[in-house]
């Protein structure tokens, strides 16, 4: 068994960084496996090398060892690259120049219904792009690879569904030995011919981006070997997301353990907090490694 923990240093870890990560390492080592450290740091902009060393330094706080080097998003360009080649020879991608606002203005046309599908990602983008003349947009090569210079490449799902359902040879989905966010667990279905209803066509290339989130991550966890994937619940739909893309690229999927959310005491995900307490706040004020795992239910 290979575990992993993912973090973007966009900021210092807090109890639900401390809590997933525990979940990871603890599924290892029960298991005699191991796991491994990845660093999300595709957001330039925001990622800092500091508050990657923070993150280090928690974990080996915490007594969280990790197995192997750190890989680096930063450093992945060229996997990312050859997977987005592959998907746009292949017609799987489609140049994309709309804004947030462009995507609101759109989906505030009266609908018939109950308005617009939320996908992972937010609405499910209304396909605007979708058969444009590319003359309209200009291509920056970047290192060989075409990317329109406004905006991103989205992947066409509803053809992406199909076309991953064919080169696997049967129906797509995942097992789930963890808990989704309504409690699914067991054979997860994929339901590949509603994707394009319920997920969209998302961004897998993104301008100033090596790569979007669900294609880094499918092809990291490739790479690393990753054999089981422990993360929140809250990204239990994108599963399906990145289950198409593992189809799509020849990579194996993994089983998924998606677990709790770590929530402050009016509900809130700490994720979702500005002033989500630091675990270095917990740590100056003298809590040991044993105190967090009780405060976040594991010890
Ligand atoms: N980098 C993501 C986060 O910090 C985790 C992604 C994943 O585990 O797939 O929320």
């Amino acid at each position: 068994m290979r575990t992993r923990f993912a973090p973007s240093p966009t900021g210092p870890l807090h109890l639900g960084h401390a809590f997933a990560a525990m979940v990871a390492h603890d599924l290892a080592r029960t298991a005699g496996g191991e796991f491994l450290l990845r660093i999300e740091d595709l957001d330039q902009g925001r990622a800092r090398p500091e508050w990657e060393r923070a993150i280090c330094d928690d974990l080996e706080w915490l007594g969280l060892r990790w197995d192997g080097p750190v890989i680096r998003q930063s450093d992945r360009a060229p996997a990312y690259r050859a997977a987005l080649a592959d998907l746009w020879r292949r017609d799987l991608l489609y140049p994309c120049g709309c804004s947030r606002a462009d995507i609101a203005a759109a989906l505030s046309a009266p609908q018939e219904g109950a308005g617009p599908a939320q996908g992972p990602d937010g609405p499910v983008y209304p396909r605007t792009c979708h058969g444009r003349d590319w003359s309209e947009f200009s291509f920056a090569a970047r290192s060989g690879f075409p990317l329109p210079e406004a905006h991103a490449l989205r992947l066409d799902m509803a053809l992406a569904g199909q076309v991953a359902a064919a080169a696997r040879g049967r129906a797509l989905g995942f097992a789930e030995e963890g808990r989704g966010p309504k409690g699914e667990h067991g054979w997860i279905d994929a339901e590949c011919g509603t994707l394009g209803r319920t997920i969209g066509d998302v961004v897998l290339a993104r301008r100033g981006m090596a790569a979007a989130y669900h294609l880094a991550v499918a092809v990291d966890d490739a790479a690393q070997g990753i054999t089981h994937v422990s993360r929140g619940a809250d990204l239990f739909e994108a599963t399906r997301i990145h289950v198409v893309l593992q189809a799509l690229l020849g990579l194996p999927t993994p089983v998924y353990h998606h677990h709790r959310l770590i929530r402050d005491s009016e509900g809130k995900r700490l994720a979702k907090r500005d002033d989500a307490r630091a675990l270095g706040k917990y740590r100056s004020e003298g809590a040991t490694p044993a105190d967090i795992r009780r405060l976040v239910g594991l010890g």
